[in-house]
Formats: structure tokens, C-alpha cells, sequence
């Protein structure tokens, strides 16, 4: 395994394997890397003869600055699980070498990115998307692999892959819990024993309603109502807890199609994010 800082050294390593024929799966990551993580490495692994892992917290999606000081950095640790996991590149750039001075460009993907997290959060989408894009250019995967606990992120990476003709195929990997149910996200380790125990309301809000879907409850009002419910019982401060359509993310009058439960929600001031799809 080799770690790389330049994205020029990274481009032309790439560019080598795509004249071998090999398939570069690609995981992008902000580092502090949990099983989450592991998982979307291992399906990397999996399904492509060379995978990259890029590390890298950017800043320009962060629109609370402290969020941003305060984002856990353990760069040795996880440059090991890329080892065991059998990456073969991380690319680890440094903040200079992706917005040197002058750097001006932004990616604003339009309405999927408008709604919840990019109405909650202004410019969050705009900077994911940004870098994305420059990973991407960097990287040129053959295949792009994302994690589902991020589901309007994947919709919004989905719209900017089709859209500026990428050509990469999106894999989105399925959500990995802790035994209880929540959500593993490197912001968890900012909660305390009793605001972790206060979160698992958000699963498992998201999970009753999933079963509730299950038994033909279809009246999106009454099943978002209860999430709200059970999440300001917790003590948590909702930001969201809505059912919507889960390719275009807004809501639906009944039909068929696929919808997705999407929460936002603050514990100790920590924003969580989590979702479960809602098969027809
Ligand atoms: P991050 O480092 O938070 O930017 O996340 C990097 C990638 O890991 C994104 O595609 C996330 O959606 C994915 N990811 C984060 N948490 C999880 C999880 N619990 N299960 C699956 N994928 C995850």
C-alpha cells in the first residue's frame, strides 16, 4: 500500500492502472474510520482490482466552523485499516494542494441538493459536491462506492456523476449499526453515555416506521408525526423526520414508488443523520 499527497502523483498512478485494464474502485472519506468505513473498503475490495481510499476533512462542506475544528483526526490509525482492508492507495491530500490560492471553482447540483441537509445546511452540498468532482477527476474510479446512511449525499453525488458524464458506476453500500441499532458515524464519539443512549431514538423511530410501512400504514402525516414524537420524547432537537420519494426526495401523494424515512435530528448538540428505505 502506498499513501499519496499529490493529486498529480495520484492522477498519473491511475491513469497507469486504466492502461493495465484494471477496475479502481474508489471510497472518498474524511478519515476517522469505523466499521462503517471498513465495510464500504471491504466491497471496494471486492468488486475492483485496485482500490483507493482518499482521506481527506474538507472544509468547505463544513457550514459550522467549529463542527469543523472539533472533527476527530486519527490519520495513523486509519491508514492501518486501510492496510488490513488491502487498500492499495491512499491518497491523502493536503488542504493547500486542493484549495491553493485562487481557487474559485464550486459544483452546485441543483434541487435534490436544495432540500433538507442543503436547506438545513447552506452550502454543505455545494462544498461535497466541489470536492467530489476533484476527487473524481483525480481518481477516475471505475467505480464509486458510498455509504446509504448518507442517502440524500449519494442522490445529490448520483445527480453530479450523471450529469458531468463521469462515466463511474455508483455502488451505495447499506448502512452499518451498532448491536442497538444506531447509526455508526465518526460524530458519535462526541456523545456521552447518556446522549448515546438518548440517540438510538432515532433508529429506532426510523425502524417502528419502516415496520408500521411493513404492515401497510401508508399515511406519510401520521407516520412522520410519530417519529417527531418519540425523537422529542428522547430530548432530541428534530430538524426533520419526513417520508419522501427516494429517488427525487420530495414528498409524494400515494403511489408506488420506492420512498425513503430520512431523520435529522441534534443530541448534545450534535447533528445525526440516519434513514431506511420503504419498499413498495
Ligand atoms: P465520511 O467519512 O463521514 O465522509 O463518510 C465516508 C463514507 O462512508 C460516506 O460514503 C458515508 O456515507 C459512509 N459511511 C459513513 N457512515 C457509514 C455507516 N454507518 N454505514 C455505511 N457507510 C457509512
Amino acid at each position: 500500500m502506498i499513501v499519496v499527497h499529490s493529486p498529480s502523483e495520484l492522477r498519473s498512478w491511475s491513469a497507469g492502472r486504466s492502461r493495465e485494464g484494471l477496475i479502481i474502485g474508489f471510497v472518498p472519506t474524511m478519515g476517522a474510520l469505523h466499521v462503517g468505513h471498513e465495510k464500504l473498503l471491504a466491497e471496494a475490495r471486492r468488486g475492483s482490482d485496485r482500490v483507493v481510499a482518499s482521506i481527506f476533512v474538507n472544509r468547505l462542506q463544513f457550514d459550522d466552523p467549529s463542527d469543523f475544528d472539533r472533527y476527530p483526526v486519527t490519520f495513523e490509525e486509519d491508514v492501518e485499516v486501510c492496510r488490513r482492508l488491502g487498500v492499495d492507495v491512499v491518497y491523502a491530500p493536503d488542504s493547500n494542494s486542493m484549495y491553493p490560492e485562487g481557487f474559485e471553482t464550486s459544483v452546485s447540483v441543483g434541487t435534490v441538493a436544495d432540500l433538507l441537509e442543503g436547506r438545513s445546511r447552506p452550502g454543505h452540498f455545494v462544498g461535497v459536491a466541489t470536492v467530489v468532482a476533484k476527487l473524481l477527476n483525480t481518481v477516475r474510479p471505475d467505480r464509486l462506492y458510498l455509504g446509504q446512511k448518507d442517502f440524500q449525499q449519494v442522490a445529490v453525488i448520483r445527480r453530479l456523476v450523471a450529469d458531468l458524464d463521469v462515466g463511474c458506476e455508483v455502488v451505495t453500500v447499506p448502512t452499518v449499526r451498532d448491536p442497538d441499532g444506531l447509526a455508526l458515524s465518526s460524530r458519535n464519539r462526541r456523545l456521552s453515555a447518556a446522549g448515546r443512549l438518548a440517540a438510538l431514538a432515532i433508529s429506532r423511530c426510523l425502524f417502528d416506521c419502516e415496520a408500521a410501512w411493513r404492515r401497510g400504514a401508508r399515511d406519510s402525516d401520521a407516520l412522520e408525526a410519530d417519529m417527531r414524537q418519540a425523537l422529542e420524547s428522547a430530548g432530541l432537537v428534530v430538524d426533520y423526520a419526513v417520508i419522501v420519494d427516494a429517488s427525487t426526495l420530495v414528498r409524494r401523494s400515494n403511489d408506488s414508488s420506492t420512498r425513503v424515512a430520512l431523520v435529522a435530528a441534534e443530541c448534545e448538540g450534535i447533528r445525526l443523520i440516519d434513514n431506511v428505505v420503504l419498499v413498495p
